[in-house]
């Protein structure tokens, strides 16, 4: 479902953060991202998620060469196919987890009232059903992320992409953050996860390790690089 291939990542500055990554996912995977801060896990989820464009090398996602796309077309594919979730949750202050999670789906083409309805279901599937009409400082930093986690879905994409999503929460509100990712993997989504966890990461079924811009080792690669050399 998803491939990169030979990717590299220079940022404007001249830090290379992507140094030659080539890495496939298949539908269904339930994927661990793991290294040292600054390895290019973040980098590498932006460009999977085609929140940003690799300075050379090509993605694909579901059949589709990102490269060839235009910007308009890649928003559409993006908003359409990938959920995402961030360390620090990215709730709009003084907005209900009601419009929060409805606001996820403004490029969808749907009304606002199935907008709404389908916001509702969402929260209801993360087990936030009684707290709709909260706002984001009238929660707890792991509902918070559930808020988060039902805005990523409720659009029901194939792929969900998550950065650190446990970072910034407590071990009883990661584990149950952790729990509702399983839950979405097994009812058939695609789940990319980077974490600095080990535990959590030794629990899931493939681990991706980087280092200086590289994927150093791939639980489903015997054969993966382990110095650099590919
Ligand atoms: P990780 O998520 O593994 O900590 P990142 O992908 O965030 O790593 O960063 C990889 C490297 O790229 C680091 O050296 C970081 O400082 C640099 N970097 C990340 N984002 C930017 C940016 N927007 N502009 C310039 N350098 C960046
Ligand atoms: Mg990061």
């Amino acid at each position: 479902m998803i491939s990169l291939t030979d990717v590299t990542k220079v940022y404007p500055g001249g830090v290379t953060a992507l140094a030659g990554v080539s890495l496939h996912i298949g539908g269904g995977e339930l994927v661990a991202i793991v290294g040292p801060s600054g390895s290019g896990k973040s980098t590498m989820l932006n460009v999977l998620g085609t929140l940003d464009r690799p300075t050379s090398g090509s993605v694909h996602i579901g059949g589709y060469d990102v490269g060839r796309l235009s910007d308009a077309k890649l928003s559409a594919l993006r908003a359409s196919r990938i959920g995402f979730v961030f360390q620090q949750f990215h709730l709009a202050s003084g907005t209900a987890a009601l419009d929060n999670v409805a606001d996820g789906l403004l490029y969808s083409g749907l009304r606002s009232g199935e907008r709404r309805r389908r916001a509702a279901a969402a929260l209801e599937r993360v087990g936030l059903g009684h707290r709709m009409d909260h706002e984001p400082h009238e929660l707890s930093g792991g509902e918070r992320q559930r808020v988060a986690v039902a805005r990523a879905v409720a659009g029901d994409p194939p792929l969900l992409l998550a950065d650190e999503p446990t970072g910034a929460l407590d071990s009883a509100s990661g584990a149950g953050v952790m729990r509702l990712m399983r839950e979405l993997h097994a009812a058939g989504t695609t789940v990319v996860i980077i974490t600095h966890d080990r535990e959590i990461a030794e629990s899931l079924p493939r681990q991706v390790r980087m280092r200086d811009g590289r994927v150093v080792a791939d639980s489903a690669r015997r054969d993966a690089a382990v110095s650099g050399v590919s």
